[in-house]
């Protein structure tokens, strides 16, 4: 009996242990190898615009390095993206801002414009500007979530203090991509706000950077373990070292292409892009998706331990769509590489209005 209680009292130490490790596990949004995909691919549909201006292009290709390298690049997407699960450096330049802010957050870098630091900058916990204090939770029928009327546009507002402010970080580089487009000092400078541009955007269209439970573990599912979904929607698919993971990865990226060609003229229908609310529109629509990523938890569990193909391949119907995690994961990844093609144009159009009047 003794023997039993005492192996009881370990083994709810082991699981207690597990779970600070995973609370405190880092979370990377689309993951390094992600922001990269999504900001060169970005800057691949810019540069096989024949609209697009050749001084954006000049830059455009600067920031990938030199005209060689940046060429090898944009002619290698698939291959980054797909053939490899080994960890990577990031290169100076337009692929290392695309990934820099999560490195700030990381040392909580203070961010004197909002009055906070990095790691606030990333995201919105949307519950927390649910009027009703019931529903400051995340609930599995996605019941909590928010109307748009209820997110305030006044960044003063101190419940952002704690919910994250990427709608107005986001709004803030764009709004330096147009100065520094139109002033800057250094094409450095440029780059530095195009890449923060491409990762908060991105950031945005992780479904788990609008919610409070951003790991996912408030689902109450069949699981005894809480798990960190996060990490697994983020960064699973790129580091997966299995033949299947390979086979997941190529998956995705003729998901991935499709969609880019399904969603443009969506994309161009709109006039011109709010970067605000274009980041508010990301959040809620992201949202949608959350209850569904609950019973996915659930599937991945279903044999024992985590199984990337139970998570990847979980289908269900949202907003009318049947999609697979796979599939959410690429349609989003997608959909922000389109919105920050469309809105570094943009910029660069902005700007040069604003040169002419000078
Ligand atoms: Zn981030």
């Amino acid at each position: 009996m003794k023997t039993t209680s005492l192996f009881k009292l370990f083994s709810r130490a082991v699981s207690l242990l597990l779970l600070l490790l995973l609370i405190n596990q880092q979370t990377f949004a689309w993951s390094k190898r992600g922001h990269v995909i999504i900001t060169r691919t970005a800057v691949k549909l810019l540069i096989d615009d024949q609209n697009v201006s050749k001084d954006l292009k000049k830059i455009l290709l600067e920031g990938l390095g030199n005209e060689e390298t940046a060429e090898k690049k944009l002619k290698s997407l698939k291959d980054f993206a797909v053939f490899t699960s080994e960890s990577f450096t990031l290169e100076p330049g337009l692929d290392l801002y695309s990934f820099r802010p999560d490195e700030l957050a990381n040392v909580n870098s203070a961010v004197p414009s909002f009055n906070s630091d990095e790691s606030k900058m990333h995201y919105i916990d949307l519950e927390l500007f649910n009027p009703d204090p019931k529903k400051r939770i995340f609930l599995i029928d996605g019941s909590a979530k928010v109307k748009p009327s209820y997110i305030p546009r006044n960044k003063k507002d101190k419940r952002y203090l704690e919910a994250g402010f990427v709608t107005f970080r986001t709004e803030e580089c764009y709004k330096q991509l147009v100065r520094s487009f139109n002033k800057a000092t250094t094409n450095e400078e440029i780059f530095l706000w195009l890449g923060y541009l491409s990762h908060y955007l991105s950031d945005s269209y992780q479904p788990y950077h609008s919610t409070i439970d951003y790991r996912g573990i408030d689902c109450p599912g069949n699981r005894e373990r809480k798990y960190n979904f996060h990490f697994h929607m983020e960064s699973t698919l790129f580091n997966d070292k299995r033949p299947e993971g390979q086979q997941l990865r190529e998956d995705f990226w003729k998901e991935f292409e499709t969609k880019l060609n399904t969603s443009a003229t969506l994309i161009k229908k709109q006039k011109k892009i709010d970067p605000y609310l274009q980041v508010q529109h990301a959040l809620l629509s992201g949202y949608d998706y959350l209850p569904m990523l609950c019973r996915a938890g659930d599937a991945a569990f279903e044999k024992g331990d985590f199984n990337p193909d139970a998570w990847f391949g979980y289908s269900e119907k949202v907003n009318g769509r049947e999609m697979t995690v796979l599939q959410l994961k690429a349609a989003r990844m997608a959909e922000a590489t389109l919105v920050l093609k469309t809105i570094i144009l943009q910029a660069w159009q902005q700007s040069g209005k604003q040169r002419s009047k000078r």
